[in-house]
């Protein structure tokens, strides 16, 4: 029976985690945090689960992940909609007036900006783009990879703000949800302790979702991520009306936080959310520069290499952009094709 050392215990490594157990692995998940949860860690407030760093919204199209999710929780349904507040007004985000491109090839930009223009204009580039990419990430989207695009949410999708057909929130909360997924007689957990690589080599094999940089000594140089800070209030009165928008964006730099969330119409409590942008030591939004995707690249490649002893998953074990289905999704094509 093969010993497999999971680490992290995000969205990542718990779906890998139980697939492996239930193909009769004995798995030991690793967890740096005194539960599982990753960046969707929430906490119970009242009767509802708030998220500790900003509003987590579950959403996919794809049957397989939802099949699987929905094993170990409910999803209580949900649109998401949003506005941005930029020079005064409340106003529907993404605008309705940008339509997608018939086509369009990302090998012909030099940067995210240069492929937003394309896409939204110059206009609408410097009003709803230009100073989010700085306030969030602390970088010119002038630096940014174009590939950037195909995360940027760029067009209404009748009101909504997702295209994925199912959207919704854990009845039970993100932290219980993952919990049901290790609760497996195959699965045992170790929380509190932030492990080294080296430390694992009496396992027959490694699933990594901590940082990729950090497992190869930084050999190729460090990978920076923007971090955020999320505060509650029960003392911000919420600007708009319209009971639906649960999230507003304030790109302009002359607010301090760049995200607001009503968690009344998310969650059903009185509480608004407040992002305070790089502030903390949170890996939470990779910094995904021309120059730091040839740095990833080179530590994929030496991944790669070595992947008969060692995988990495998710957002800081493959320093991707992903949002939580993908990670699902990932996390179950690698629980499947291990060859042990
Ligand atoms: C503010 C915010 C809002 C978001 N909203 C959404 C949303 O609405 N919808 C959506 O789909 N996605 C959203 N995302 C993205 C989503 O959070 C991530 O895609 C997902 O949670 C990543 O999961 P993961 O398991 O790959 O990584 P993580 O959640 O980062 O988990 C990695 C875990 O590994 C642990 N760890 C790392 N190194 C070690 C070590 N050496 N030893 C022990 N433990 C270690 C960490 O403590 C962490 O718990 C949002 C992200 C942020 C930051």
């Amino acid at each position: 029976m093969k010993s497999i050392a999971i680490v992290g215990a995000g969205i990542s490594g718990c779906v890998v985690a139980r697939k492996l157990a239930e193909r009769g692995c004995r798995v030991t998940v690793f967890e740096a945090n005194a539960n599982p949860g990753g960046l969707a860690e929430d906490r119970k407030v009242e009767d509802a689960y708030i998220p500790l760093w900003g509003p987590h919204i579950f959403r996919t199209s794809n049957k397989q992940v939802y099949k699987f999710i929905n094993r170990f929780c409910k999803l209580s349904a949900t649109t998401h909609r949003v506005r941005i507040y930029v020079d005064g007004s409340y106003v529907v985000f993404p605008p309705d007036s940008i339509k997608k491109p018939a086509t369009m090839s990302i090998d012909y930009y030099a940067s995210l900006k240069d492929i937003l223009i394309d896409i939204v204009g110059p206009q609408i580039y410097c009003k709803y783009y230009e100073e989010y990419t700085q306030k969030k990430l602390g970088v010119d989207a002038s630096y940014l990879a174009p590939q950037i695009i195909s995360l940027i949410p760029l067009f209404n999708h009748k009101g909504r703000y997702f295209s994925e057909i199912i959207e919704g929130i854990p009845e039970v909360g993100y932290v219980t949800l993952f919990q049901n997924m290790l609760d497996h007689k195959m699965i045992s957990t170790v929380y509190n302790l932030f492990v080294a690589a080296r430390e694992l080599h009496s396992f027959d094999y490694i699933i990594w979702s901590g940082r990729i940089d950090e497992y190869f000594d930084y050999c190729f140089g460090e990978l920076f991520f923007a971090s955020v800070r999320h505060e509650i209030s029960q003392n911000w009165t919420w600007p708009i009306s319209e009971k639906e928008e649960a999230v507003i964006n304030f790109p302009q730099t002359n607010v301090p936080y760049i995200r607001a969330t009503n968690y009344q119409a998310l969650n059903s409590v009185p509480y608004i959310g407040l992002e305070y942008p790089l502030e903390g030591n949170l890996c939470a939004y990779p910094i995904l520069t021309s120059k730091a995707v040839i740095k990833r690249n080179k530590y994929i490649e030496k991944a790669e290499s070595i992947k008969d002893k060692v995988s990495f998953i998710g957002r800081q074990g493959r320093f991707e952009y992903s949002s939580m289905d993908r990670c699902v999704l990932n996390a179950l094509k690698l629980g499947i094709s291990l060859k042990f």
